[in-house]
């Protein structure tokens, strides 16, 4: 079943709308340099994970919203930033405008950890205007166990983690022989760069591996994706049961 709106003809949304589907998930990145995956690696994962689990959370899937606020990897080639005020007030038309639609839970599958400020307060404005209920789900939050699990790596900004998940999704994409160990940074409170001296910034030192394994990177964004599956559920239970 066709569950992406940009590619339902209108009536059909009308009838699937009116036939019981209530929840739009939203995925939402921003392109920025990112190692040895594509400048769109964070639109890339969340849109993979919509058409992922729309079915299990019976829920149609809004186009991708591409660009966002990129901050340190400005200066980075290929790199593109939204300002942040243009940004929020952007999502928020897209999510009352969903809700106009008579979409009631509005899930954002955010890809880059540089605007989750900017997305919870259009969330919260865009859900308290439009009465729509609307969840922020950043994948990469709590799942050491699962990079544990399946990777054995802490991973970080185009570390195991998000390279594993666009292995996953097309191996092509991912580029070995572009790895340059003098881009690997580390994440640390004691600096602040502006650029980024390097587009991989990974948690742990000593921790990067470009022996990635196609069945292991596959486990690992299976997992993710039912890890975000079961939080989704949850939550719209959650809001049921409350009367919100
Ligand atoms: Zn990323």
């Amino acid at each position: 079943m066709e569950r992406r709106i940009s590619n339902l003809n209108h009536l059909e949304f009308r009838k699937l709308v009116e036939g019981g589907i209530d929840t739009a998930l939203i995925p939402v990145g921003t392109i920025e340099a990112h190692g040895i995956t594509p400048l769109g690696t964070d639109v890339i994962i969340p849109e993979a994970m919509a058409e992922r689990i729309a079915a299990e959370v019976n829920a149609i899937i809004a186009p991708a919203v591409p660009y966002g606020i990129t901050r340190g990897l400005v200066g980075h080639p290929g790199t593109i930033r939204i300002r942040p005020e243009t940004f929020k007030a952007y999502i928020e038309d897209i999510l009352e405008s969903l809700a106009g639609a008579g979409l009631r839970n509005l899930v954002v599958l955010n890809g880059h950890g540089g605007q989750t400020t900017e997305l919870k307060d259009a969330l919260f404005e865009a859900g308290r205007r439009s009465g729509a209920r609307t969840l922020l789900i950043e994948w990469w939050y709590d799942i050491d166990d699962i990079r544990e699990t399946e990777l054995e790596r802490t991973g970080g900004h185009a570390g195991a983690d998000e390279t594993a998940c666009v292995m996953a999704v097309e191996p092509s994409l991912v580029k070995p022989d572009l790895f340059d160990e003098k881009q690997v940074a580390f994440f640390s409170r004691s600096y602040s760069a502006y650029p980024v001296p390097g587009s991989i910034v990974i948690y742990t030192e000593g921790d990067w591996s470009l022996n990635l394994d196609q069945s292991k990177c596959e486990g690992f964004f299976d997992a993710v994706a039912r890890r975000v599956t079961e939080t989704i559920t949850k939550v719209i239970e959650g809001w049921t049961a409350s009367g919100v």
